[in-house]
């Protein structure tokens, strides 16, 4: 096996003011590649080495499943961001949304409490269940949606500290609103959703 990180989808200052360079430099270059360096030694000459990466995710467990599983969460929370991002999305995101949630802005106050309930560290997510509905999930240290296949995993939002320490502070609720109005990448989930199991959900 030779994973590799994908390159960041946009230059390291290219979140700032919201989640500046020092941020980005830390969390991709120390931790993202650090969670695959560690990957890349338990698997060293072990069978599941030849697996992709969503296999593994599936078929591990302990150390194994919580580096490879780091090592997808960041790549997806990478591209769940982009420079003038956020705020209220439109076309069938928005529609997913409202039908789910009633209002963007009951979604909007969901997912930051769903965020901020998360004790320690973790993510939330934006993901479409089995029955094609749109539904926010928490999870804790590692843990990923996609340990479940039937569920498509839509956009997510890292809330371990060292994700927003440097900018933040202690004050996850602002770094997780600012995640939603100013740098959600909308267009990722529409690319992510299953429109037509959406509808047939509505
Ligand atoms: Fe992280």
């Amino acid at each position: 096996m030779k994973f590799e990180l994908p390159p960041l989808p946009y230059a390291k200052d290219a979140l700032a003011p919201h989640l500046g360079p020092e941020t980005l430099e830390y969390h991709y270059e120390k931790h993202h590649r650090g969670y695959l360096q560690k990957l890349e030694k338990l698997l060293a000459g072990k069978p599941l080495a030849e697996r992709t990466l969503i296999e593994i995710v599936r078929e591990s467990d302990g150390a194994v499943f919580d580096n490879a599983a780091q090592v997808w969460n960041h790549t997806f929370y990478w591209n769940s961001m982009t420079p003038k991002g956020g705020g209220t999305p439109g076309g069938v995101v928005r529609s997913a949304i409202e039908s789910a949630f009633g209002s963007f802005d009951r979604f909007r106050k969901q997912f930051v409490e769903s965020a901020v309930g998360v004790f320690g560290t973790g993510w939330t997510w934006l993901v479409q269940e089995r029955d094609g509905r749109i539904a926010i999930r928490a999870t804790e240290d590692a843990d990923t949606p996609l340990q479940d296949a039937t569920v498509t995993p839509l956009l997510t939002c890292d809330v371990w500290e060292h994700a927003y320490y440097l900018d933040y502070r202690h004050e996850r609720p602002r770094y997780v609103e600012t995640f939603l109005d100013r740098l959600a990448n909308w267009a990722f989930v529409a690319e992510n959703l299953e429109p037509a199991r959406a509808k047939r959900s509505a």
